[in-house]
């Protein structure tokens, strides 16, 4: 995987805490109990330091012999994390740091197999396994709540890193290679393959990467950021197999690496278990792989790109891209970075910014640049603004509406009150708890610590805020010189534009057949002989049975065979309305959520339900105007948003639940704030505005579009299940290309109003209490006071004065388990499902057609319900056949990114594939793969191993938050969760070979295909399918 880290932007995202009470901390009180300068297994403690308001104990240590630094934060959490970072900083965009990130994953000297990383997948409970290439440095996580685990995957991770096999063949697998089209082949065209060089393509088709990619490597002209670390397509194929063992000898050593270890687990053991499998091997190296300081501009500098053309465009003229950026100080400056961060959260977020009133209001653009606000990823800092979406003429405006808003926001300042929401924010944020904090830390702090910051001071949030506000407080004017300073008196300041070039995809299609020429005409008739041969020893090493068991594994056996069962408390309010009660230790936060169901909305309104979502705590309410509203959001709660739901019956596919889900967070103080406004919200929204409205369709209708390049999977088996059940027709209704497609219709019309109409209509039928169910997970303390709260809300809500026919007459009523208090219910209550009778599952098969060079594919298949007997043996099937022959179909041989199958549920069994150089023959590897599991060519232990792989996802650890939310969503109780457990620890063999037979044998069920891509001249002969 390659990214550009962007976590923990504090302005801009929840940051992910998950604190536990200080005082029963166990893992702090022992991080307490060692001193500075203790020596253990090589290492020396150099600093202990407490963090009380993120509930931790931080500690750097170093590592004697080698120099290789560690950083140890113990916390009362079981999630723990290891993560192993080398700074990586290449000269040329060949990608080396990529190709090496993967190929060290590809088998090493303990554990030689063939991919040892993907086999771990199946040996582990890990809740998170992965790599990234970031620009300046490789990073490499995992996570898991097992012990016996963590010490397999640190051995794994350990020796992967540093005594990796490298082979050629791996090289060749993962990095580029030229090879036969069809391998066994010797006369069928010599084409460039590779994992890398097929990722590195699709990764391209994103115009808002290629936006990204340049601006940084214009702006830090003079070093590593200059080029693409992840590998530019045209220079990956000048890597050679010498140079990457060249890059690992030089960069993957210890005395350039840094070590992260995160949770409840004992220190000494990851301490003894490094220094006897990794470090005591290794003698100082000086590394030479810092980054200089970035020279500064005298003068501002432009410069141009192109880009493909965005086929969902909402308007053609316009999708010119325009963004100014300035450079920023050195990140290890940790308080000016988090002043910086703070200021840019001030200039850009939301409706109230000067940047969007100025920007995004001004009706130039469809949305900001990408990579606004702060960017803390690189050594020096900087900050973008910009917008995409507008028309080439207006490039000289947006411009000048830049300068002139920087003059007056040195002129003006800020509100009071909009930095007082901007600080209570960052606290709802360190309370607000997840179940990735260790791996949100992990991220937070690589760049900093890359360049010799010092990580404890990062997290030491705390006391940056008081200092802030001391700051202000001593200088009123304390933000606006910061922005004359680094906005209107700096230099080094890049003003980037983008262009979409008609024939951009044509051009770099050939730029790639030049270099291949440029490759084949050196070629000896010898060359082109090993080529063929290696191409058939790669195939031949890629099908033969692989043994893996040199690696660690838990078994079965290990897991947890019962459910821990989550406590529920359902009662009703305001009379009828059921409300279900989940205390948990949330650390002084309320989530509040409510359901509401779409059963009485006409037919013809229902398209327009996610855009009604979507604008509905965005317009204003009651006495508040859309700004007000904003403000009001951001001071008192952590959010608030709305979202469509379809969602799947246990026990028959063709029954269904639709509605809207409200949720919300707030501190324990501002609960009753927060209910009020929701109150407002549901009872007086306003849907007057038409201009604001334009914009924020606008926005979503480029966010959509925007999305597909990184989300083409997830559509292509949307639209692949749309004909197969009555639900999945209203999921591509509400999130597939019908929906993204609508949104660009909207998005262009020259009067809006007909649409804006149509939102008070669809409130009438959802914002009321005639079928509505809500939930509340708090502390056990704050119970009482929420269900008073949530009661208020619901006495004020309306309700329909007639009552609402059903749109689809067919309803199925299921009870909702609900306790009283005193024992005795008058009126049941219930979730209303839907039917549609008429409904027949048909194949539909559907080619989008899109100007990108790889494939998204996804082939739906129609198979059971969650609580059928069949359903575990069918999940259990889904990863074996993705572990076991798909991955390597796919992604080895094929050279996809990713593909596999998956069982959702919906009852749907879905084949897919990811950023993919073939479709027809990707369709062809999924019906290999039905037959592979029909002749049931597996083991008892594959099937342990795809067990392991379902458990460590069924067992994933879940946020206090969220707990409870299978039971208020899906009306899945602990006890059919514990019999569906109970089902995948007995699925056998016979009932493998079984469900493929059942399920999946071509012509046995109803299936659908649809694929995302470019022209196609197999799929244009084939009259089956349709071309959109
Ligand atoms: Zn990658």
């Amino acid at each position: 995987m390659w990214s550009r880290w962007k976590l923990l932007d504090l302005g801009r995202r929840f940051v992910n805490y998950k604190p536990w009470r200080w005082r029963s901390s166990g893992a702090c009180d022992r991080a307490l109990e060692y001193k500075v300068g203790d020596k253990i297994h090589g290492f020396t403690i150099d600093q202990i330091t407490p963090i009380p308001d993120l509930f931790l104990v931080a500690m750097k240590l170093s590592h004697d012999s080698t120099g290789a630094k560690y950083f140890h934060v113990a916390r009362e959490d079981a999630n723990n994390l290891f993560s192993v970072q080398f700074r990586t900083t290449p000269m040329d965009s060949s990608g080396v740091p990529h190709v090496l990130e993967h190929t060290v994953l590809c088998g090493s000297k303990k554990y030689p197999c063939r991919d040892p990383f993907f086999k771990m997948l199946n040996r582990s409970l890990a809740t998170f396994m992965n790599a990234f290439t970031a620009s300046d440095y490789t990073l490499y996580p995992f996570s898991t709540q097992n012990s016996k685990d963590f010490q397999n995957l640190l051995s794994v991770y350990l020796d992967a890193v540093f005594f990796p096999c490298l082979r050629e063949l791996d090289f060749w697998q993962e990095g580029w290679r030229l090879e036969h089209e069809n391998p066994s082949d010797p006369q069928s065209r010599l084409v460039f393959k590779g994992v890398v060089f097929n990722e590195m393509k699709g990764a391209f088709t994103d115009n808002e990467r290629i936006f990204s990619q340049s601006l940084q490597n214009q702006l830090l002209p003079d070093h590593t950021y200059s080029v693409v670390s992840g590998g530019s397509p045209l220079s990956i194929p000048d890597l050679s197999w010498e140079q990457l063992k060249q890059f690992h000898a030089t960069h993957y050593h210890p005395s350039n690496a840094r070590f992260f270890t995160y949770g409840n687990l004992p220190l000494e053991q990851h301490l003894r278990q490094i220094q006897e499998e990794a470090l005591n091997k290794f003698q100082r190296t000086e590394p030479n792989t810092a980054v200089p300081a970035q020279k500064l501009w005298d003068t501002p500098r432009e410069y141009h790109v192109t880009c493909g053309p965005d086929k969902f465009a909402t308007d053609p003229t316009k999708q010119t891209t325009i963004g100014v950026s300035f450079l920023l100080p050195d990140i290890t400056d940790i308080f000016e970075s988090f002043t910086l961060s703070l200021l840019s959260s001030l200039l850009i977020d939301g409706p109230n910014s000067p940047f969007y009133k100025a920007l995004i209001e001004s009706g130039l653009g469809t949305d900001f640049s990408p990579d606004v606000g702060y960017n803390g990823h690189t050594r020096e800092a900087f900050f973008s603004v910009g917008l995409q979406g507008i028309s080439d003429t207006h490039i000289e405006m947006v411009k000048e509406i830049i300068n002139k808003t920087i003059d007056e926001i040195i002129e003006k300042g800020f509100e009071d009150n909009r930095v007082e929401a901007l600080l209570q924010k960052i606290e709802i944020q360190m309370k607000h708890q997840s179940t990735s904090f260790g791996l949100a830390l992990s991220s937070y702090i690589a760049s900093c610590w890359n360049h010799e910051g010092d990580p404890i001071e990062l997290l030491n949030l705390g006391g940056q805020v008081t200092r802030f506000r001391k700051c202000l407080k001593e200088n009123p004017k304390f933000l606006q010189e910061k922005v004359k300073q680094y906005f209107k008196n700096n230099q080094h300041r890049l003003t980037l534009s983008m262009n979409p070039d008609e024939k951009y995809y044509e051009k770099q299609a050939q730029m790639e057949s030049e270099k291949l020429k440029e490759k084949i005409d050196c070629l000896s008739m010898e060359d082109k002989r090993h080529i063929y041969e290696k191409g058939l020893e790669l195939q031949a090493s890629q099908s033969k049975p692989q043994d893996a068991t040199c690696l660690p594994a838990l078994k079965v056996s290990d897991i947890e065979p019962n459910l821990p069962f989550t406590e529920l408390e359902t009662t009703l309010a305001a009379g009828e309305i059921p409300v279900q009660y989940c205390a948990q230790p949330t650390n002084g936060v309320v989530y509040f959520r409510a359901f509401s169901s779409l059963n009485t909305l006409p037919e013809e309104l229902r398209p327009y339900v996610p855009l009604f979502c979507s604008v509905l705590t965005k317009m204003g309410c009651g006495i508040y105007d859309y700004r007000e509203q904003a403000q009001q959001i951001e001071l008192k709660t952590g959010g608030m948003s709305v979202s469509p739901h379809v969602i799947p019956d246990d026990s028959d596919l063709d029954i269904y639940e639709q509605g809207v889900l409200f949720s919300s967070l707030c501190l324990d103080r501002n609960l009753s704030d927060m209910m009020h406004l929701w109150s407002e919200i549901f009872n007086n929204p306003h849907f007057e505005d038409e201009e604001h409205f334009k914009v924020l369709v606008k926005m979503s209708a480029q966010e959509l579009s925007n999305g597909i390049a990184n989300s083409g999977h997830l559509y292509a088996s949307i639209r692949a299940s749309r004909t197969l059940t009555p639900a999945g027709d209203l999921l591509e209704t509400f999130s597939g290309m019908d929906q993204v497609r609508l949104m660009k219709r909207v998005a262009e019309m020259p009067d809006i109003k007909s649409v804006l109409r149509k939102l008070p209509r669809i409130k009438k039928y959802l914002l009321n209490c005639d079928n509505m169910r809500c939930s509340v997970n708090a502390t056990p303390q704050q119970m009482s006071q929420a269900g008073k709260e949530v009661e208020i809300f619901l006495k004020n809500l309306g309700r329909s004065k007639k009552e609402r026919k059903f749109v689809r007459p067919h309803v199925i009523e299921k009870p909702i388990d609900c306790k009283s208090i005193d024992g005795n219910l008058v009126n049941h209550p219930t979730r209303k499902l839907v039917t549609d009778p008429t409904f027949k599952p048909c194949q539909m098969k559907t080619h989008f057609v899109l100007p990108f060079p790889v494939n998204y594919v996804g082939e739906g298949v129609r198979t059971v319900p969650y609580s059928h007997p069949d359903y575990a043996s069918l999940r259990i099937l889904a990863r074996l056949m993705t572990a076991k022959f798909l991955h390597t179909e796919i992604r080895e041989k094929g050279g996809a990114y990713g593909g596999g199958a998956k069982l959702g549920t919906n009852g749907i069994f879905t084949f897919y594939s990811y950023r993919d150089p073939n479709s027809v023959q990707t369709l062809q590897s999924f019906e290999k793969a039905v037959s592979w599991a029909k002749s049931g060519k597996f083991t008892e232990a594959d099937i342990e191993e795809a067990k392991l792989s379902v458990f460590s996802a069924v067992d994933a650890p879940i946020a206090p938050s969220d707990k409870g939310m299978d039971h208020f969503l899906y009306g899945l109780s602990n006890e059919m969760k514990q019999g569906h457990r109970e089902k995948l620890f007995g699925v056998s063999r016979e009932q493998l070979i079984n469900v493929s037979n059942k399920y999946l044998r071509s012509g046995q069920s109803t299936r659908g295909l649809a694929i995302l891509g470019p022209d196609n001249s197999n799929i244009e002969k084939d009259p089956s399918w349709v071309i959109r």
